[in-house]
């Protein structure tokens, strides 16, 4: 399963966090053919974290994982910190009812809590900053938010003409996403969960009452399977990706830019998200860079120069950065569905699958992970619901589904530019 657009097996791409990595992870290669209760397919954060509450309660878990620990979206993301899912409370009324709405808030809060509980139990060293500022760039969205933008005004919080409103969101905020992921990973091997990399799985059959995993290196026989490689399933299950849709996002990082610059260009260290269908996403790191996020395509190429695709956005936001030298710009696949809810089932008897967190899996894929846990372990509640959640398949099918996808895409950015 060589993916043939990004980095070779065993390289993290060269991002800003492979080179900021602080969280290390004993791990091992798949050398002929294991058995273990759980297998799980993908080393991101679902993966993980169903990995570590599986083995918090004694169930043996390993984790095959392609290419490296957190080498996919879970170590290449904003790391921005969302509360609540993709989906506002009144569109979740109106398609999922009012109890349903509630529900999934609950899930969301749980979610958040979660991300706390992992940090601190854990000791996780992934630099959480507490603070996400959602920025309207036209005011026609201001109505919902309109009683922000006094504050917003009033702070300065963030040096751009673009925004007109927003509403500050102080349970959101932004951590280093790959040490996040390290430190999940840790946290699952300090309880006996054995991590496999370079291990990609080439196949999932039915054996027995069981299942068969092939993969790199050998084989694992388990009672279960758990499906955690999100955009990055590439064939392992035509089911989940009739649902379930790879994009590609960019980000890049500046040189640094010196605390009282930074501190000017973002009051407080917040994280800022805005309203563009293709979402702006941005913030300083710990050594007051700004890392920004902007830009998305629909192939499975990414551009030749993911630096100057980025920077024509930082630009837009930033005109005082037209000359900012950048150190580091990447892509990472992400997986959306036609609701943007995320599509957790058991796709046959004891073969499950959670992905297409729709650019909000820093918050919901390990607590997904979890809940995948705790329905093995025998608890359905909260999995019941969120399976209950209705995630049509996309329009075309497999072969018509990406050209349909690109076609809806463009329309919806093309909009933000009117
Ligand atoms: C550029 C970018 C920016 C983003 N920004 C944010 C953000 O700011 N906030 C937010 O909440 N979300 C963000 N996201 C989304 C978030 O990163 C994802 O929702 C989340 O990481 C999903 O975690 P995961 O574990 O399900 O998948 P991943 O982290 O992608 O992990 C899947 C893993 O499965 C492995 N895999 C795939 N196939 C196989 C196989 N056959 N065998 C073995 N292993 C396999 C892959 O190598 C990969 O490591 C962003 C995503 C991208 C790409």
């Amino acid at each position: 399963m060589v993916d043939p657009v990004h980095s070779p097996a065993r390289q993290y791409p060269e991002s800003y966090y492979a080179t900021t990595i602080r969280e290390r992870v004993p791990v091992t290669t798949l050398d002929g053919s294991i058995s273990a209760a759980v297998c799980i397919v993908g080393g991101g954060y679902t993966g993980l974290s169903a990995a570590l509450h599986l083995a918090r309660r004694g169930i043996d878990a390993v984790v095959l994982e392609q290419f490296r620990i957190g080498w996919g979206a879970s170590g290449r993301n904003g790391g921005q910190v969302h509360t609540g899912q993709r989906r506002n409370q009144y569109w979740l009324e109106r398609h999922l009812g009012k109890s349903a709405a509630h529900a999934m808030w609950d899930v969301a809060v749980g979610a958040r809590d979660h991300l706390d509980w992992l940090i601190q139990n854990y000791s996780i060293d992934c630099d959480l900053r507490l603070g996400l500022l959602h920025a309207d760039h036209k005011p026609s969205y201001l109505r919902d938010t309109r009683q922000y933008i006094e504050y917003l005004q009033r702070e300065c919080l963030v040096a751009t003409d673009d925004y007109v409103g927003g509403y500050l969101d102080d349970r959101g905020g932004h951590l280093h996403p790959l040490n996040f992921a390290l430190g999940i990973a840790r946290a699952a091997h300090s309880h006996g969960a054995v991590l496999y990399e370079d291990a990609g799985a080439i196949r999932v059959t039915r054996k027995g009452s069981g299942w068969e995993v092939t993969a790199k290196g050998g084989r694992v026989l388990a009672d279960r399977v758990v499906l955690a490689c999100n955009g990055y399933l590439h064939g392992l299950s035509p089911e989940v990706e009739a649902h379930v849709m790879p994009i590609n996002n960019f980000i890049a990082v500046t040189e640094p830019l010196g605390e009282d610059r930074a501190r000017f260009l973002i009051q407080n260290g917040y994280a800022v998200s805005d309203s563009r269908f293709v979402v702006y996403y941005f913030r300083m790191t710990a050594d007051h860079r700004l890392l920004f996020g902007g830009g998305e395509n629909y192939s499975y190429k990414f551009p030749k120069d993911i630096g100057g695709f980025v920077h024509k956005h930082i630009r837009r936001i930033y005109p005082q950065l037209a000359s900012v030298r950048l150190d580091f710009a990447w892509g990472g696949t992400l997986a959306i569905t036609p609701t943007r809810m995320p599509f957790i089932r058991e796709i046959a008897p004891g073969y499950f699958n959670s992905s297409g967190y729709s650019g909000m899996g820093v918050v919901l894929a390990p607590y997904l992970g979890r809940i995948l846990a705790d329905a093995i372990a025998g608890d359905r509640t909260e999995f019941e619901l969120l399976s209950a959640i209705p995630v049509p398949r996309f329009p075309g099918g497999g072969a018509l589904r990406t050209p349909t996808l690109i076609a809806a895409m463009s329309f919806a950015a093309l909009r933000d530019r009117l």
